[in-house]
């Protein structure tokens, strides 16, 4: 197949191109906060809940809140029907998530309690786990949990010999490699970096490059999404 023909992608965009994201927060009336990302084809929700109470009480930590962090993809998210409910790809996803938002939130004003952060992909066509992640910290910031940081994801990845941003599914596929990335703008850390696939040195470095752009830009759509929700007085 192929995937790249003069510098066009296979869905029409170019190298360095995002895909169209949308995001939306405060979508759901029971949450504490949440979110909804259109990324894509990609559909997903995050809703927040706490700080609350954590049970069972040995879970609890005397230093800080517990930040569980579950990432499910709806059976009908996929062509082929997916077996509901979690296996690996899942419980992987879900620590990596947590493993990234956490180093933005005070935990620390929270001890001995929990924030639930759910993720639940209803529609799914490559790089859930950056929506899911980037839907989150929105969401977490909607529930009034102070942070340092928004957390911007997205992916790079090299497909024909070319660095690339946001892999579609195809790319994703049929790519040489696939590098999901969140970062932390205000100082410039990264929180999640997975690899699948190879790479040499300097495509790693240009690929970082590219993603920094991409989560930069992703970045500005998540406060102004926030802004969007609290400067009207549209919100319950
Ligand atoms: P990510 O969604 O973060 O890119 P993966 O690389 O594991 O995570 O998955 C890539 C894509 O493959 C998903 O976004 C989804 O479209 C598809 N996919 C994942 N798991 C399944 C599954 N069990 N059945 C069908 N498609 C799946």
């Amino acid at each position: 197949m192929e995937l790249i023909k003069n510098g066009i992608r296979i869905d029409g965009r170019k190298k360095d191109e995002l895909r169209d994201i949308k995001i939306e927060v405060g979508v759901l009336k029971r949450a504490d906060g949440s979110a909804y990302v259109e990324w894509g084809m990609n559909k997903v929700y995050v809703a927040v809940y706490g700080p609350r109470e954590l049970f069972p009480r040995f879970l609890r930590r005397s230093d800080k809140a517990v930040l569980q962090c579950k990432y499910n993809m709806a059976s009908f998210s996929v062509d082929e029907r997916k077996r509901p409910g979690p296996d690996r790809r899942s419980v992987e996803i879900s620590k990596v998530t947590r493993g990234a938002l956490e180093p933005v939130v005070l935990t620390e004003n929270f001890p001995e309690s929990v924030i639930n952060v759910n993720i639940e992909v209803v529609q799914a066509e490559a790089g859930t786990r950056c929506a899911g992640i980037t839907a989150a910290s929105v969401a977490l910031a909607d529930a009034g949990i102070p942070m340092k940081d928004l957390v911007p994801a997205c992916a790079v990845g090299k497909v024909s010999g070319e660095i690339i941003l946001d892999l579609c599914k195809e790319e994703d596929n049929f790519g040489e490699s696939d590098l999901p990335i969140a970062m932390i703008p205000r100082t410039g850390g990264i929180s999640l970096l997975q690899m699948d696939g190879l790479m040499t040195g300097e495509e790693l470095e240009e690929a970082l490059n590219l993603a920094k752009k991409g989560c930069e830009i992703i970045y500005e759509k998540q406060k102004e999404a926030l802004r969007k929700r609290y400067k009207g007085d549209d919100h319950d």
